[in-house]
């Protein structure tokens, strides 16, 4: 972030204020950990603080410090609305597209607050007067860690903030193992245990709450995976009838694709996840080294992300999406196929 955005942020949050802070549609750990983060850090610094998520997120959530005082949007509109349009300042966290706030997006645009965009995905869109970009971060909440640390704020980290960004960091990096992990992650990690995060406890209650329907649901999932030795590729898909039959609730599906990916000498893998409410093919795509899905969802799939981790979706129904991916899979075969 350029130094004069500092000054004019750090004299911006030197008197109170009202401000929201939102994040991205079905939100994960790091969406829920860096708006909760800046949320405990904002309040301590007797701001009006308020986290808007666009729609609710999984149970396994629910535990983080300050969630039971999140608004729904979806479900909670009047009184969102409310505070958006009474905010002086919104941060939108964990995105790069005000799109991607789902039902938010109207009003995110009209409203005439300062904007300040935290994110870490390519390409973000040009709608802040603040931003702090960088595609290089393993997460948001890291990014938030530094966005204190250039406030000159760290001795303000605790427990609460500790815990927040600690969760965010955890799932954004598959619990510090995917490439955007360095030895900064590492040294940010060891101080937020130093502040108070538990890192067992945060662990076991993201990872270690499985409902038994849940790991059917996942048995389900890796016999319908298919590979594609020809182009390095696995996928996975999972019907409405699937879904319903072992009882799906949000956040189950979460890290499933990465089995099809932990094939060996599969680079490219992707689950498609049928959502007939929303009369879409949700789709997650994940790569190891140089083949981007970003780009290859950005391409064909109305999506994006990063380039080893994107989404995207499809309005066609299951069986022609996959017709569709694997039909354009011959295009990419070098790319496929590159020495390692
Ligand atoms: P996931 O597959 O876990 O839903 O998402 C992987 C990454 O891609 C996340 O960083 C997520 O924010 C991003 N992402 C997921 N869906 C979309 C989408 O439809 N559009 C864009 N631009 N990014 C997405
Ligand atoms: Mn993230």
């Amino acid at each position: 972030m350029k130094t004069e955005d500092i000054a004019a942020i750090k004299t911006l949050l030197s008197t109170s204020k009202n401000i929201v802070i939102v994040c991205h549609k079905n939100p994960d750990g790091d969406a829920i950990g860096s708006t909760l983060g800046l949320y405990h850090y904002l309040i301590k610094h007797n701001h009006k603080a308020q986290v808007i998520t666009p729609n609710n997120y999984p149970d396994f959530l629910k535990w983080v410090p300050g969630e039971n005082t999140v608004l729904k949007y979806d479900t909670q509109t009047t009184d969102s609305n409310t505070l958006i349009d009474a905010a002086d300042i919104i941060f939108t966290l964990d995105f790069n597209a005000l799109h991607r706030a789902g039902a938010m997006e109207g009003v995110l645009k009209q409203n005439k607050a300062i904007k300040i965009l935290i994110d870490h995905h390519q390409a973000p869109d040009d709608y802040a007067e603040y931003m702090y970009s960088d595609v290089t971060m393993c997460s948001t909440c890291q990014m938030i860690y530094n966005f204190i640390a250039m406030l000159e704020d760290t001795a303000l980290i605790d427990a609460n903030i500790a815990t927040c960004l600690y969760l965010g960091i955890m799932t954004d990096t598959g619990s510090f193992r995917f490439r955007s992990t360095t030895s900064t992650t590492h040294r940010i990690i060891a101080e937020l245990i130093d502040k108070g995060a538990d890192n067992t406890a945060i662990h076991n209650a993201v990872y270690d709450t499985n409902s038994y329907n849940r790991l059917q649901l996942l048995g389900c999932a890796l016999s319908n995976l298919k590979v594609l030795p020809e182009y390095r590729t696995a996928y996975i898909t999972l019907s409405q009838d699937e879904l319903q039959r072992f009882d799906y609730k949000k956040g189950d599906t979460e890290g499933v694709v990465n089995y099809a990916l932990s094939l060996d000498n599969v680079i490219f893998a992707a689950i498609f996840i049928e959502d007939r409410q929303e009369g879409i093919i949700k789709i997650s795509l994940r790569s190891k080294g140089a083949f981007s899905v970003n780009e290859f969802s950005r391409a064909h799939f109305n999506g994006g992300g990063h380039n080893n981790a994107a989404g995207g979706r499809s309005d066609f129904a299951l069986n022609p999406t996959i017709e569709k991916f694997i039909s354009i899979l011959p295009s990419y075969k070098d790319a496929l196929n590159y020495d390692e």
